[in-house]
């Protein structure tokens, strides 16, 4: 994987306008990642993808984030800087990793055998073609179904349908051991009531929120530079943010 140029920027984000959030994903990582097949992109666990975007996000805007979030407790609105370092999971247990990475998970208890693989973005763009539809509850049951490789109960063959509710509960509980950095999560405290808890952080959609605002910034610079001195766009984006900004500087002036 290697950092994006303004130009590849931009071009990512004028093509992932119309997807849904995994072929946004997937489109940026795509475009960084020229030499990987997007079938190999798109197998990724969504925990090695958000690594990954974690990474090009750092390299695209730094290391350190500004995010809003609302206090369960008194209600108040926090504005919270963090780094990216706070988002990065402990990485699952050595041996346990490695076996996520390269091939199915196993898990046996009592009269069951079960083996079953980390949810993908493939996985994650088929829940959101029906999320209308469907419950939470339903959802679970469409990942569990096309994560398992095979299920036993007593050495018989059964359907993801039927294992019983704490079998499934086992398997995402192994999910997600194996898989930590696919639930990214940011430790707060509010100032004004004391009270603590753990915020959900989606990188997909933050990342992509940040990558909106600086393309309309961009554009204004193209904008304001190729109306003033007459350059093409391609030359204005191949320049540093700082000699963009210097030159409509002194337009100014
Ligand atoms: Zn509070």
């Amino acid at each position: 994987m290697r950092a994006l140029s303004a130009s590849e920027l931009l071009s990512a984000w004028e093509r992932g306008l119309s997807r849904t959030p995994a072929e946004r994903a997937l489109g940026l990582l795509g475009a960084a990642c020229a030499d990987e097949s997007p079938e190999a992109l798109a197998a990724l666990s969504v925990g090695e993808r958000d690594a990954r975007l974690l990474t090009l996000r750092e390299w695209t805007f730094g290391r350190q984030l500004t995010s809003l979030a609302n206090c369960p407790g008194c209600g108040e609105q926090l504005e919270i800087s963090h780094s990216t370092a706070d988002l990065r999971a402990e990485p699952a247990g050595g041996r346990e990793a490695s076996a996520a990475a390269s091939g199915p998970l196993t898990l046996q208890t009592g009269e069951y055998e079960v083996s079953f693989r980390l949810p993908n973005s493939l996985d994650l763009a088929a829940l959101a073609s029906g999320a209308q539809s469907a419950s939470v509850a339903d959802a679970a049951a469409l990942l569990l179904e096309s994560c398992l490789v095979e299920a036993r109960r007593e050495g018989e063959a059964v359907s993801a349908a039927e294992l019983p509710p704490e079998i499934a509960e086992a398997i995402a509980g192994r999910m997600a051991e194996a898989d930590p950095q696919a639930d990214m999560e940011l430790a707060l405290n509010c100032p004004a009531c004391g009270e603590g808890w753990l915020a959900p952080f989606d990188i997909e959609s933050f990342f992509w929120g940040e990558i909106g605002a600086w393309a309309r910034r961009v554009l204004v610079e193209v904008h304001v530079l190729a109306s003033s001195y007459g350059w093409r766009e391609s030359d204005i984006l191949n320049m540093s943010a700082w000699r963009r900004q210097f030159y409509i500087d002194l337009i100014g002036a």
